[in-house]
């Protein structure tokens, strides 16, 4: 055998090695149950971007909820992605960390996007490890909280209808940040007596509006509100929170691990959501980051499948307050992963996310 012939034997079980990942994208569209409105918009139906990444036989699954607020749409997102497709054709999922810090370098923007490639990999990974993603994290599922149940904006007969709807659930979150709070919330206290978080989505405009109507919403049992005025107003955050007693939750306000020290000074808590920061890891560093602040820990996310809810709820045992019921608010999800018991979180302890096709799913 000559040496040409040589190179070219040992180099065969190389090349089968260095076989491609495969990285497909899918925008979904997620038909909501009930006409979803909050300050922002009103919608029928939400899209968002659904990835799969195989390799080395595996296929780990991902999923972005683009976040209008911040000029995402599930087309850009999808672009973003395919823009880092050949990088991911050729890295090694193991190095994930390496390789998602190379698709946060790549990628301007586009959290939903990154954060469908996270989820994506990790799902990989857990699957590969073969434990459920909450063990790799070192959590106890029995921590998971209960999530809340969220009630949109509605005339008073549609609000009661949702109400009963969400009888399994103990506490419920309401939207406000309208004209038409006090109408909404008296609506919600004819039907029921639970405990209810409030999010206004940055509704209010004056600090005093937000100080009367918190003190108001705390007579009508509110537990905490949620972003009362726009993400901007730092200071009149800070000075409505000497004016009251319920915590204050920064939502619009917390997208990144560097935003949270200075909300330290104005809220008691953050609501940390993957599809703001771009995925379970980088949520899992922002919780880790408010804890060291002593703020509370909420986890939310935005109206999507199980794919992206069931990879918020392997953190949730982190969480003091979980709102976690994007997947229950749509009529078509493809998969089944995180359940609720009375409103307990149930992780599957399956590997990865644990997803697995919903029963007649799309
Ligand atoms: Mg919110």
């Amino acid at each position: 055998m000559n040496r040409r012939d040589c190179l070219k034997l040992t180099a065969l079980p190389l090349v089968a090695q260095r076989q491609e990942n495969a990285v497909e994208t899918e925008i979904v569209r997620l038909n909501l149950r009930h006409t979803w409105t909050t300050t922002m918009s009103s919608s029928e139906f939400r899209e968002t971007l659904h990835l799969g990444f195989r390799s080395q036989g595996t296929t780990g699954r991902g999923e972005g909820a683009p976040i209008v607020r911040y000029k995402e749409s599930a087309q850009t997102a999808q672009k973003a992605v395919q823009s880092v497709a050949g990088y991911l054709k050729t890295a090694d999922p193991w190095k994930f960390s390496k390789v998602l810090g190379e698709v946060f370098r790549r990628i301007d923007g586009e959290w939903a996007a990154k954060a469908a490639i996270d989820i994506a990999l990790m799902d990989w990974v857990g699957q590969k490890l073969d434990v459920p993603l909450y063990r790799y994290f070192g959590l106890d599922p029995r921590d998971a909280p209960v999530t809340t149940f969220s009630i949109g904006m509605d005339k008073p007969d549609v609000v009661r209808q949702k109400i009963r709807e969400a009888e399994q659930f103990p506490v419920l979150k309401i939207k406000v940040g309208l004209d038409s709070d006090e109408e909404m919330l008296a609506s919600v206290r004819a039907a029921t007596k639970k405990p209810l978080r409030v999010d206004a989505n940055e509704g209010w405009k004056s600090r005093e509006e937000a100080v009367r109507k918190i003190n108001w919403l705390e007579s009508q049992g509110v537990e905490f509100i949620e972003q009362p005025m726009p993400a901007s107003m730092i200071g009149d955050i800070r000075w409505v929170r000497s004016k009251v007693h319920i915590p204050i939750i920064a939502d619009e306000a917390c997208l990144h691990p560097r935003d949270i020290p200075e909300l330290a000074t104005a809220y008691d808590g953050v609501n940390v959501k993957i599809d703001k920061c771009g995925g379970m890891l980088e949520a899992f560093r922002m919780i880790q980051i408010a804890r060291s602040l002593g703020l509370k820990v909420m986890l939310g996310c935005m109206v999507s499948s199980s794919v992206a809810v069931t990879a918020a709820a392997h953190l949730s045992p982190l969480a003091d307050y979980a709102d976690l019921d994007g997947n229950l608010l749509i009529s078509n999800d493809p998969h089944t992963g995180v359940l609720v018991e009375k409103g307990k979180l149930i992780l599957p302890n399956r590997p990865g996310l644990g997803l697995l096709p919903a029963k007649g799913g799309v």
